[in-house]
């Protein structure tokens, strides 16, 4: 990926409502880069980019994109960066991009537990409106088998933290990452979760393998055994049945779902239900998902 002459450090990934952001590399790969399931930062070694190399990116990407109004922190959890970090960084993209609906990152719940209330809100100050957050389920015990270095606790607190703070999040829930045996579990703590708080955007995506099913089995703690369609309906369906929260946007568009759905929960709560069932019933109950082409 280039642009302008910014040579960008692949793979590079971004989430689907950054489509049209400028992307700013302020680190590079993932800082836990354990979780079973994924393979997106494997083939990087996680560092932190300094100012002075950020400083002729940004001035570039200004250029290029004059007049654009968003900005994504990419790699896999920019927000890892300590505030004195961060802040530097933030101006930098203020002066140079000028006036901009907000600034973004993927962010784990520790790297928001481990700021302040105060720099939370500098930060809020600075641009940076919105912590996309892929906690994958509600269910400690499904957390600790995909090795994800979180629980539901500290789930919550992070989140709730960045909320008070005036930082939005975009919670990222994965379908399918049980397998059948803890299909219910995770269905339902995930609701809990997600009612407990309230975000902003709630996205699902389904488990996708690129390195095949074998090659997960040794990575996850527990028995996995992989899911049919339905069966990946029928916990999605669980999920959105047990959603009580109100003035979530809700999208489940990732090229890695079998079913588009879109819609406000809870308000659209039975109608995005209805479109669960009649998939449910119109697919082979024998029909296994095909991984989708994404690394
Ligand atoms: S899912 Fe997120 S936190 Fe886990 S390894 Fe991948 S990028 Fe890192």
């Amino acid at each position: 990926m280039f642009f302008n002459s910014v040579k960008y450090d692949e793979p590079v990934f971004r989430p689907p409502g950054e489509a049209r952001s400028a992307i700013i590399q302020a680190t590079l790969g993932c800082s836990w880069n354990k979780c079973a399931f994924c393979e997106m930062y494997t083939s990087k070694k996680f560092k932190a980019r300094s100012l002075e190399d950020l400083k002729p990116e940004i001035e570039k990407l200004s250029n290029v994109y004059s007049g654009v109004k968003k900005i994504f922190l990419a790699d896999g959890n920019a927000f890892v960066l300590s505030a004195n970090k961060l802040l530097p960084i933030l101006d930098e993209i203020n002066i140079q991009f000028g006036k901009l609906q907000r600034i973004s990152s993927y962010a784990l719940p520790k790297d928001i537990l481990i700021k302040s209330e105060s720099e939370l809100r500098d930060l809020r100050g600075r641009g940076l409106k919105l912590l996309y957050v892929g906690i994958e389920t509600g269910d400690n015990e499904l957390l600790k088998l995909i090795n994800k270095g979180e629980t539901f606790n500290s789930t919550v607190d992070g989140i709730l933290k960045a909320h008070n703070a005036g930082i939005d999040t975009s919670i990222m829930i994965l379908n399918g990452l049980g397998g059948k045996m803890y299909s219910e579990q995770h269905a339902i703590k995930s609701a809990e979760i997600i009612n407990m708080i309230n975000p902003k955007f709630l996205s699902t995506l389904t488990l996708s393998l690129p390195f095949g099913l074998e090659h997960f089995k040794k990575k996850f703690i527990g028995d996995y055994q992989q899911q049919t369609i339905v069966e990946l309906f029928l916990e999605l369906k669980l999920f959105i049945e047990n959603i009580n929260s109100e003035n979530i946007i809700f999208r489940s568009n990732h090229v890695s779902n079998n079913l588009i759905l879109k819609g406000t929960l809870s308000k659209d709560k039975d109608q995005l239900v209805e479109m669960l069932q009649q998939a449910i019933e119109s697919t082979p109950k024998d029909k296994y998902p095909e991984a989708p082409d994404m690394l």
